[in-house]
Parts: C-alpha cells; sequence; structure tokens
C-alpha cells in the first residue's frame, strides 16, 4: 500500500521546537514579530513613534503621539494570561501537531499546569481557531450533508433529534475531485431558514452545491449559483463518489472528537471542537508551518475571558 503524503508528512520536530520557542525571551521576540511584523504600531491611535521602559518586570511600549501604555500581551488573545509565554507556545504546539484533538486532560500532564489553567489555554486557543475559520467561504464545487454528533445518524426520520447535535459538513473539491477546503458548521436545526442562514455564512456565490437531497438544503439555492441533489436512499450516501470525501472527513471528525472528549459537552462547545478539526484539515498541507501561523492568529485575536468562554457563544462580528 502506497503511503499517504499527507499522513506522512514531517511535522515540526520536539527538537527544532526547542531550538526556536525553548526560551521565554524567543517566545516574546517570536510573538513580538507576529504582532507588529513592520514594527509598533498604537492598538489606540495607529501612531508608530514611541519609547520603550520597563516597570515590573514588564515592558511597556509609550506612544508619543497619544500616550497610550501597551504590553505585548495586552489586547492579543495572551491578554490577562499569568502563564509563561513558554507553556503558550507548548500548547500551540501541542494542539497543532497532534494529528487528533488533545485534550484539557493531555495539555494537563504535558504542560505541568492545573486542570482549571490547560481548560483555559485549550479553550482560548480553539476560539482563535474558530475566530479565523469563521470567515473563510467555500467556493466551486461544494458538496454538503447533513451530520451529527452525539450518537449514529438516525435515518430521515430522525434528523433533529433532541440528544444530538446537527451540523453541516461541506467540501470543497478541485477539478480532478480531490477535497480542498471545508467546512463545519453547528445548525440549530433542518429547517429552511437554518440552511440559507449557514449557506450565507459559508458558501461564495458562485458555488455549485452538491447535496444527498435533503429538502432543507434545497434553500441554498437562493444563495449559490448552481444547486443541484442527487437523490440518495438513506444510508446510502456513503457509497457515491461526490459524497466519499464529504462522508470520510465526518467519520475521522468523529473519531477524533470521541478518542478525546469523553465528556463532551456537545451542545455547549460544538462551535470551537468543529473549529478545531476544520482548521486543522484546512492547514494539512503545511504541518510544520502551524505553531507560526496559530501564532500569528493569536496575536490578533481578541482576549477571551474564562467566564465568556464558558458562555460558548460566538463573538459578534
Ligand atoms: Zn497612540
Amino acid at each position: 500500500m502506497s503511503k499517504n503524503p499527507i499522513q506522512f508528512q514531517h511535522g515540526m520536530s520536539l527538537s527544532a521546537f526547542v531550538d526556536q520557542y525553548g526560551m521565554e525571551a524567543q517566545c516574546e521576540a517570536a510573538l513580538q514579530r507576529a504582532r507588529w511584523p513592520q514594527g509598533f504600531i498604537c492598538p489606540e491611535c495607529g501612531g508608530r513613534e514611541h519609547s520603550k521602559f520597563l516597570a515590573d518586570g514588564r515592558r511597556y511600549w509609550q506612544c508619543t503621539h497619544c500616550r497610550a501604555q501597551t504590553t505585548l500581551r495586552s489586547g492579543t488573545l495572551f491578554h490577562g494570561s499569568k502563564l509563561p509565554l513558554t507553556i503558550w507556545f507548548q500548547a500551540i504546539y501541542l494542539v497543532t501537531q497532534n494529528k487528533n484533538c488533545i485534550s484539557a486532560l493531555s495539555l494537563m500532564r504535558h504542560l505541568g499546569v492545573s486542570y482549571r489553567a490547560a481548560w483555559r489555554l485549550k479553550h482560548k486557543l480553539l476560539e482563535a481557531m474558530a475566530e479565523r475559520e469563521a470567515v473563510r467561504q467555500l467556493d466551486g464545487v461544494v458538496v454538503a450533508d447533513d451530520a451529527y454528533l452525539g450518537g449514529k445518524r438516525p435515518g430521515r426520520r430522525g434528523r433533529g433529534s433532541q440528544n444530538k447535535v446537527p451540523f453541516v459538513a461541506a467540501v470543497e473539491l478541485d477539478a480532478d475531485g480531490h477535497p480542498w477546503h471545508v467546512r463545519f458548521d453547528p445548525i440549530a436545526d433542518l429547517t429552511a431558514g437554518s440552511v440559507e442562514d449557514w449557506a450565507r455564512r459559508a458558501l461564495g456565490e458562485t458555488v455549485q452545491l452538491v447535496t444527498d437531497g435533503l429538502a432543507s438544503f434545497s434553500a441554498a439555492a437562493a444563495v449559490v449559483q448552481t444547486y443541484g441533489a442527487i437523490i440518495v436512499t438513506p444510508h446510502r450516501s456513503s457509497d457515491l463518489e461526490p459524497f466519499r470525501w464529504v462522508n470520510t472527513f465526518i467519520a475521522n471528525l468523529k473519531t477524533a472528537i470521541r478518542g478525546t472528549y469523553h465528556h463532551f459537552k456537545f451542545r455547549k462547545y460544538t462551535r470551537r471542537y468543529l473549529a478545531e478539526a476544520q482548521y486543522r484539515i484546512n492547514r494539512r498541507f503545511d504541518l510544520p508551518s502551524l505553531v507560526g501561523r496559530l501564532l500569528h492568529t493569536c496575536a490578533r485575536t481578541q482576549p477571551a475571558p474564562e467566564k465568556w468562554l464558558r458562555l460558548a457563544t460566538a463573538r459578534a462580528g
């Protein structure tokens, strides 16, 4: 059997990671480059002229124009965290270089922090992934199917069953029928209104959408250029070529989530857990760069306090 080049690609080795990000000063320099690649920009007024000073062991950038004082972490995902950046970077490494999801419990053990600190780290990183992925719209030929977390997919009658969390899985295919980008979106229900909302968020206007003919998917026709339904009998769509990839991704996603989150609060954190899988799949061609890319995203993500993380709602806009 031939090796799958994506599965067998080299990630970032642990020793390469330690060489690059083993010391606090290295992490600070990397965060500074990620946050201000062209040099300091005042978050208040956009000014560039500044002075620097140290107070209470922290470095401050003071804007010459408006006098606002900024630390490297303030206004970013790292805001308010007492953990050293080395621990944050190790969490970024573990979250991005694992093939599957990593639980807060595993993070706690690897990082030597409390469970609560590990949970916060994990959910803050997932939030950064979710916000980065929320703006991605699929293009070209897209195959979509509904799926459920929390049990086997029910038959047609069971769609929307109470104890399962419905989501839409969609895969963008290239001209050769190979999968390119994916989206996994939690959806309140499979009514026409919810499906149309999903289509507006997830799909570009020129999309040619293929589904298995679930009636509510036809609501997406209002949004996309071409809508085609391939009518299949229940439970049989997995055998059909156009649905092969979407079903493969759904199966892998479920295996990863089941293997990681034994006490998974499906409904509450679905958006973040699905986004984690989506983020990883959409960047699967270049594993070593993921540490730097997620760092870049974290530097541009607003602070996410624990209280807000536990509400698990999406940030508006
Ligand atoms: Zn300023």
